[in-house]
C-alpha cells in the first residue's frame, strides 16, 4: 500500500502535460515539521482522468508499486491523495522526459553522458528485477532527467525512471499496439503474460532510441505496419556500433527467456568503451 496524503496539503501549480490516462501538473506539498515547522516540498501531481475511471485500480497499483521500492534511480513516490480525483504526488524531476531531452539538445549529449544514462537504467530496472516486480513501460519518455550533467566538469547526468502508469494488463489494444516496439511482442499477444523479460525488451528498445538521440522512427508508423513488424519478427535496425548492437539484438530477443538479466546487461555496459564508437561516428557520422 502507499501512503495517503491530505488533498488540502496541496496547491496545484502549472500543468507539465498528460499521459495516457492522466493530468500532470507541478504542486507544492505542505507539511508540518515538528522540529523545523511548516516544510514545503515541490512535488508533481498525477491526476487520474475520470473518464477512465475502470483504469483507477491499475494506477493505484502502480503507485503501491512505486512505494514499495526505494532506489536512487526510481522516482520517489511521497504518496497518494484520494479526495474527489485520485492523484499520486511523486518528486519532480527537473529536466523533464529523456526523449524530449535528446532530441532538443542532439548536438552536445555525447556518447559517453548517453551510456552513463543507460546504465543507471540498467541498475534501476536491476532492482525492479531483483524484487521480482516487472514495470512493463520502459521507454525514453518514461525515464526523467534530474540532473544534466557537465562532462567539461566530469559531473555526470543523473536519471530516474517513472511509475509505470496503468498496466499493459489493462491497456486496451490499439494503445498496446501504439507502444510497439517498446511493448514485448508477448505482451501484445496476451498482455496478461506480462513478466520480468518484458522489462529487458524495452530496455533494448530504449537503449536504441537513447543513441539514436530520442527518434523512434518505427513508433510512427501505421498500426498495421507495426503490428507486421512483431509477427514476422523483425529487428530494429543494427546500430553501427557492434557491441552496441549485439546488447540491443539479446534483449529483444522474441523468445523470452533468452533475454539477458540486468546484471549481466550491467556488466556488458561496463565494457563498452565509447572512444570505439566515437571513432566510428568520425567515419561516417549518422545517428545509431
Ligand atoms: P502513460 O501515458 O505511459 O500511462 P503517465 O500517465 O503515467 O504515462 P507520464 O508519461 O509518466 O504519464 O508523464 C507525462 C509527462 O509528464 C512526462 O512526459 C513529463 O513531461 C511529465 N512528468 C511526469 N512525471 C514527472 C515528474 N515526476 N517530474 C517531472 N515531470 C514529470
Amino acid at each position: 500500500m502507499f501512503h495517503k496524503i491530505d488533498p488540502q496539503s496541496l496547491t496545484w501549480g502549472e500543468s507539465l502535460g498528460q499521459g495516457s490516462f492522466t493530468q500532470i501538473y507541478k504542486g507544492i506539498k505542505q507539511d508540518q515539521d515538528e522540529e523545523d515547522g511548516a516544510r514545503q516540498t515541490p512535488v508533481v501531481l498525477k491526476v487520474m482522468d475520470s473518464s477512465h475511471r475502470n483504469c483507477l485500480e491499475s494506477f493505484l497499483e502502480a503507485a503501491s508499486t512505486m512505494s514499495q521500492l526505494s532506489h536512487k534511480h526510481l522516482v520517489l513516490l511521497h504518496g497518494v491523495s484520494l479526495g474527489k480525483d485520485s492523484v499520486m504526488v511523486q518528486e519532480h524531476v527537473r529536466h523533464g522526459p529523456l526523449d524530449l531531452y535528446l532530441q532538443k539538445n542532439r548536438g552536445t549529449v555525447t556518447t559517453g553522458w548517453k551510456l552513463t544514462v543507460a546504465k543507471q537504467l540498467a541498475y534501476a530496472l536491476n532492482c525492479l528485477e531483483d524484487k521480482k516486480i516487472p514495470h512493463g513501460n520502459v521507454s525514453a519518455k518514461k525515464v526523467l532527467l534530474a540532473r544534466e550533467g557537465d562532462t567539461a566538469r566530469g559531473s555526470p547526468p543523473f536519471i530516474k525512471l517513472n511509475d509505470p502508469g496503468v498496466s499493459v494488463t489493462v491497456l486496451a489494444r490499439d494503445m498496446l499496439v501504439e507502444r510497439i516496439p517498446w511493448v514485448a511482442p508477448e505482451c501484445v499477444s496476451n498482455p496478461g503474460s506480462l513478466a520480468l523479460p518484458a522489462d529487458k525488451w524495452g530496455f533494448g528498445a530504449t537503449l536504441w532510441e537513447i543513441f539514436s538521440g530520442g527518434n523512434m522512427p518505427l513508433s510512427l508508423l501505421e498500426p498495421q505496419r507495426k503490428l507486421e513488424f512483431y509477427q514476422s519478427q523483425q529487428q530494429l535496425p543494427a546500430p553501427r556500433w557492434p557491441e552496441l548492437a549485439a546488447l540491443v539484438s539479446q534483449c529483444m530477443e522474441y523468445e523470452p527467456q533468452r533475454r539477458p538479466c540486468f546484471r549481466a546487461l550491467i556488466r556488458d555496459l561496463n565494457s563498452l568503451i565509447t572512444s570505439d564508437y566515437e571513432l566510428l561516428s568520425d567515419l561516417s557520422p549518422a545517428d545509431v
